[in-house]
């Protein structure tokens, strides 16, 4: 099984330009997708459950909905389903052990950024790359968590990462069976799919509009992941999030779409 989901990974890698924000932006314009609220999407005597397969997709996929909720006193329960130890896989510096230890840290301080100082997310420590191989384990554990009412946030099922299509799909299973609502987030469906895919749910998106104070704080937020947006300093290689991917997660709003 581990050298399938290997092969899997290497089928899909991360790379090339991919689309761009704007691209992006243009396409959600033209959609006339009307703005939504924390309060709507979240309604009051119910969480929002934040799922994220690695330490970053939190403050990419939610960081404005974080610090909108954390705004208002009603801080997000985050889940963090693996340490995020395999994202330098051939690198001497980045060993999946310093990984698994620095990147936690990097998601504190982001999260202190968002509004929410000395949170610590539930860590389920399910290993990176392999989730899809857990995922009924992954299933259990938030069945643990999740209760009625609440919304939970997780990857969008067409993701294009088998962690996080892995974790996606989870989360509808919890979220079925104890009748939350489960919110869809596009992540790397951003860069690897293009707006006009006839896959992509458009007619349940849901668009987040972002002031510019949260825009800042989301900003800052993305900048403590030091470990994904700087070279590597063993070998020099790019970092394994550009200014060009940053660029689509940091604009004025966030994209969902409802399950
Ligand atoms: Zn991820």
């Amino acid at each position: 099984v581990d050298a399938l989901i290997d092969r899997e990974m290497e089928d899909r890698p991360i790379e090339g330009a991919g689309t761009s924000a704007f691209d992006w932006r243009r396409h959600v314009a033209r959609l006339e997708i009307l703005p939504t609220t924390v309060d709507a999407l979240v309604p009051r005597g119910g969480r929002a459950v934040i799922v994220a397969p690695h330490p970053d997709d939190e403050v990419l996929g939610t960081g404005g909905l974080i610090a909108q909720l954390a705004r208002r006193g009603r801080w997000p329960l985050i889940v963090a389903v693996t340490d995020g130890g395999a994202s330098h896989a051939r690198s001497s510096y980045w060993t999946r052990q310093r990984l698994a230890s620095t990147r936690p840290l990097e998601t504190a301080a982001a999260l202190a950024h968002l509004g929410m100082h000395d949170v610590r997310p539930m860590r389920l420590g399910l290993p990176d790359g392999r989730v899809r191989v857990h995922e009924q384990a992954l299933v259990a554990a938030l069945l643990d968590v999740v209760r009625t009412g609440d919304t939970i946030f997780a990857p969008c099922l067409l993701d294009g990462h088998p962690d996080h299509e892995a974790t996606g799909r989870a989360a509808s299973a919890a979220a079925t069976a104890v009748g939350a609502t489960c919110v869809q987030v596009p992540i790397w469906m951003l860069h690897r799919a293009r707006p006009d895919d006839p896959n992509i749910p458009w007619r349940s998106a849901l668009r987040l509009p972002l002031d510019a104070a949260t825009v800042a704080a989301k900003r800052a937020a993305a900048w403590c992941f030091r470990s994904q947006i700087e070279p590597d300093p063993a070998s020099g290689a790019a970092p394994v999030l550009d200014a060009r991917m940053l660029a689509r997660w940091l604009g004025p709003d966030e994209l969902y779409f409802r399950a």
